[in-house]
């Protein structure tokens, strides 16, 4: 194709060393296709233009502070917030992948940098993007477009901070236990906890609000975990379902990316109408957030009556060799390497077709 693509990985957010892995397996796939320029982005929000994610797995992370081994190689052009590299990059390539996962790369931020410097990227635009990472905005546009959802609360830390016995007696009296505790703005499972007390309830509170200022109480929903990936801009494409069995009590970040306990099951063990059904939810579910690009949305299939509920959608999944969006896609006849393809052909399209 003759592209020239910039690659942003790594990032501010909690989920930094997932996006290396990710960035690293894309790298690689499309080797010799589209031409990578790779831009890494410590902990500590600078962009380093030219560091190889290869380079970086085994470390996981790195900060620019210390200035030390392949970061203090590359070639430090700017620092973040700084202009002259998305000027740089304007004029050197045809667009960018934020394969950044988590807030300040998934949540809108870089959308909107890259909307200002008029440079095409993949995936939704700023408004997707926010509203996929926001639990509490992304379950309420589900629920306006009649998506099924199971119950959940949701708190803000001064309210926690005023008045918790009255926050958990309101949990214990509407969800009960066990219940599900997250950071509303997040991904890879951090900072979430299964609260089966109130003693854990109260942990877990204190876990999610190192991440959030808000958070989020679901109800649990003893199901089968399906997934599914959606693919396309206006007519957006559903794959195969696909099916994680979790290798401990819940799908935790240890399960998927330290112990890689978890098993996938692709297609997912369901009716072909339960399949219809998903995949119909998981295309209402991307167009919901008004999302483009790409979306991997995440169900629970009710173990007591077969009902399906939407869980959330992810707008930047995660794209390792092992993760479920290529995996999927690769299922339903789209290899890695043509994936990664054909997102940077909708990216330019979306880019395109705006008034
Ligand atoms: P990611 O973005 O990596 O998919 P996330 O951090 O956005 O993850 P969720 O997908 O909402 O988090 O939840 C992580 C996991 O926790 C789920 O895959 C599931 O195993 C479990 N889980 C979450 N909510 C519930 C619930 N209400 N009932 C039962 N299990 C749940
Ligand atoms: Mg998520
Ligand atoms: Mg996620
Ligand atoms: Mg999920």
């Amino acid at each position: 194709m003759g592209l020239k693509m910039a690659l942003l990985y790594g990032g501010q957010s909690s989920e930094h060393e997932v996006s290396v892995m990710s960035a690293a397996s894309v790298a690689q796939a499309i080797r010799g296709r589209i031409e990578v320029l790779p831009i890494g982005i410590s902990k500590d929000g600078q962009w380093i233009p030219g560091l190889a994610p290869e380079s970086l797995v085994e470390r996981g992370c790195f900060e620019v502070s210390g200035g030390h081994g392949a970061a203090a190689d590359a070639d430090r052009i700017v620092q973040n917030r700084n202009g002259f590299l998305l000027g740089y990059l304007r004029e050197t390539v045809d667009l960018v992948f934020p394969l950044l996962h988590g807030p300040m790369g998934e949540d809108g931020t870089v959308q909107g940098l890259l909307e200002l410097a008029g440079i095409p990227y993949i995936g939704g635009g700023v408004m997707a993007s926010a509203a996929g990472m926001d639990k509490e905005i992304m379950k309420a546009l589900f629920k306006h477009h009649g998506l099924p959802v199971g119950d959940y609360l949701v708190f803000r830390r001064h309210e926690w901070e005023k008045d918790r016995a009255r926050i958990c007696t309101a949990i214990e009296d509407r969800l009960g236990y066990p219940c599900f505790v997250k950071p509303a703005n997040m991904g890879s499972s951090v900072g979430i906890s299964k609260a089966h007390n109130r003693a854990e309830l109260e942990a877990a509170f204190s876990l999610a609000l190192n991440f959030d200022r808000k958070v989020v109480v679901e109800a649990f929903l003893d199901g089968y975990e399906v997934e599914c990936a959606v693919l396309g801009n206006e007519e957006p494409r559903a794959s195969v379902p696909g099916e994680i069995v979790p290798g401990a009590e819940f799908y935790s970040y240890e399960d998927k990316y330290v112990k890689n306990d978890s098993e996938l099951i692709i297609p997912a063990r369901l009716t072909p109408e339960q399949t219809a059904e998903v995949q119909d939810l998981a295309v209402r579910a991307f167009k919901a957030v008004d999302c483009a690009g790409m979306g991997r949305v995440d169900f629970f299939v009710l173990k007591r009556d077969g009902r399906i509920l939407v869980n959330e959608i992810n707008t930047i999944p995660g794209f390792t060799k092992i993760s479920m969006y290529p995996k999927l896609w690769a299922a339903s006849g789209v290899p890695y390497p043509e994936l990664i393809e054909r997102l940077a052909e909708l990216a330019l399209e979306r880019f395109r077709d705006r008034p």
